[in-house]
């Protein structure tokens, strides 16, 4: 037992490398990519530090390079994940026990892993099988993770440090216990760093995770199990899985140890799990935890007073990096009718400049999106567009999944505002626009907070104060995350804590305090020092 009380080191964001031509890790990251395209990887579910290979095996490909295989991953089965539940449930007792300086110096060592050795693999395995470019990788994979791990072994310092007072002869204390059971973390395809923090998080806090990633991040996911190994994390702390959504939901589920869940994915998939949940209370030991962040209609709302420039560069970056597939990505905009020649002028000129094709040529700003399934559903929605007379393409609105899951940039000018793209979460490179009347702006902030169910993100473009002001107050309710004057994407740990409410989650803020709080199950204990000998209270004496 330790007998200090130790600091965790005051966590500072990971500097983002800028990859510029000549830079070392321009040449490092280029010899990686060369060396993974260059080689099959095998990836399986790994229980208890155990690889669990099975006979089903589906083949890995970069969504950009269709007719290139990065390597295979193997299926598991219900048993794959009932073994991961008992390796966990094991596991728990020395990972709960075991002080928590260990726990954190587990993942701060993995911070360092990724600034240093790890930094390449990662960054490569997500542009390679994620069709990231290198920035939109190292924003992620790198530096997002790294910050996850050392801002959140902080915030659990601080948790622990909030104590109840006391009084006279009497101690009060509270103790931060892991919760009873087994956490189930399933994580979405888009970022490398919100798939492993869904495991370590309620990891760092003590409990032991099932983890399911996404079939489409199964590349990135192997690697962040090499580095939790690298980084010292236990067998059996964090189990991953490989296998059926609805197989691996139905065995957690049902399991009486299901403790809690930790999700980032679709709203669809969040409600039906809850719902099973919801239908299987009776059987817990323990009321499960739900966290989850689901979809989002992100909007940008741009008032006459806004710099169109500003505008249009939001609305190119925020809607289109990444092929848009951010949760927080811009996909509605409210633009004022006397500064929209300015900014579809911009934006025009940055969709114009902007290249498409593989990763690994660094001139392109949009790569591929991540699969069939999304490129058919995207290119649905812009088919039923361009047979619409009443949407105007403005820009892009081609595609083809010959040699990759390419769309272009698209943008759609819409007269109603209650368009179907104004409303549902496409997911992919579609911007739909609005442009209002300047005298409409009331009716115009109305629409912005309740023209979808959603309420993510949202960035307000105004440079008149009082606009601004009570704007900020009428869409209170509207983004969990809320911009002024800036895209409504690129949320940065320690500084812009991230999620939303109504059908964008459970807003538990991911890389934050308040995430930690709901993987701890606090005791209260009160040491009487001087207990009473005598049951009399004073009041009955004469
Ligand atoms: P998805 O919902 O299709 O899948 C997410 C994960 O859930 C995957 O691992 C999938 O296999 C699993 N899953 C799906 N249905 C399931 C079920 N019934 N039972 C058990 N597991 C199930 O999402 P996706 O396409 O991977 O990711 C995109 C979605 O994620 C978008 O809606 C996006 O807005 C959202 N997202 C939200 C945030 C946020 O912070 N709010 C961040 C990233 C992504």
């Amino acid at each position: 037992m330790s007998n200090a009380f130790f600091k965790v080191p005051v966590p500072k964001n990971e500097p983002v490398l800028n990859y510029a031509a000549q830079s070392q890790e321009r040449a490092e990251i280029k010899k990686q990519i060369a060396a993974m395209k260059s080689e099959q990887i095998e990836v399986a579910s790994v229980i208890n530090g155990q690889t669990v290979y099975t006979k089903k095996v589906h083949k890995i490909r970069p969504p950009h390079e269709l007719n290139h295989v990065l390597g295979t991953y193997h299926q598991g089965n219900s048993q794959t994940v009932e073994k991961a539940i008992k390796a966990a449930l094991v596991a728990k007792k020395d990972w709960e026990n075991c002080s928590w300086e260990h726990r954190a110096a587990v993942f701060l060592k993995a911070a360092d892993l990724l600034s240093g050795k790890y930094r390449p693999i990662i960054n490569a395995a997500t542009m390679l099988a994620q069709s990231k470019n290198v920035y939109q990788a190292e924003i992620d994979a790198a530096c997002e993770l790294a910050d996850f791990f050392r801002f959140n072994a902080y915030f659990m310092q601080q948790i622990y440090a909030d104590q109840p007072i006391s009084s006279p002869g009497v101690w009060n204390r509270l103790e931060y216990r892991a919760l009873e059971g087994f956490i189930f973390a399933v994580s979405p395809f888009n970022f490398t760093s919100i798939c492993a923090n869904l495991a370590a998080a309620p990891a760092l806090m003590g409990n032991t995770v099932v983890w399911k990633p996404s079939e489409t991040q199964v590349y990135s996911a192997k690697v962040i199990m090499d580095l939790f190994k690298e980084a010292g994390l236990p067998d059996g702390v964090i189990n991953m899985v490989i296998s059926d959504p609805i197989e691996t939901g139905n065995v957690a589920f049902n399991h009486p140890d299901f403790a809690g869940l930790h999700f980032t994915g679709s709203t669809r998939a969040f409600q039906s799990m809850w719902q099973t949940v919801g239908a299987n209370i009776g059987k817990y030991k323990t009321y499960p935890r739900l966290v989850g962040e689901t979809g989002g209609k992100d909007y940008v709302i741009a008032h006459s007073s806004a710099n169109p420039q500003a505008v249009g560069v939001a609305l190119s970056r925020g809607a289109f990096e990444y092929q848009g597939q951010k949760c927080s990505a811009a996909s509605r905009a409210y633009i004022a009718k006397s500064i929209w020649p300015a900014v579809e002028k911009q934006l025009l000129a940055d969709l114009a400049d902007m290249k498409m094709g593989t990763v690994e040529n660094f001139g392109n700003f949009i790569n591929a999106v991540i699969d069939e399934k999304a490129f058919d559903k995207i290119s649905a929605y812009i088919a039923a567009a361009q047979k619409d007379k009443n949407v105007k393409v403005i820009a892009g609105g081609n595609y083809s999944k010959k040699e990759g899951y390419f769309i272009e940039p698209t943008v759609l000018v819409v007269k109603d505002a209650d368009y179907v793209t104004m409303r549902e979460e496409i997911f992919g490179p579609v911007l739909t626009i609005y442009v209002f009347d300047d005298k409409k702006w009331d009716n115009v902030l109305e629409l912005a907070d309740k023209g979808s169910p959603y309420s993510l993100t949202g960035a307000l473009f105004a440079t008149d104060r009082l606009v601004i002001e009570k704007a900020a107050q009428a869409l209170r309710h509207s983004a969990g995350n809320f911009y002024i004057n800036d895209k409504p994407t690129g949320a940065v740990v320690g500084q812009q804590p991230f999620g939303g409410s109504r059908a964008s989650g459970t807003n538990d803020k991911a890389g934050s305090l308040l995430n930690l709080l709901r993987w701890t199950s606090p005791r209260t204990i009160k040491e009487n020092f001087v207990p009473p000998v005598d049951y009399h209270y004073p009041f009955l004496k004469k």
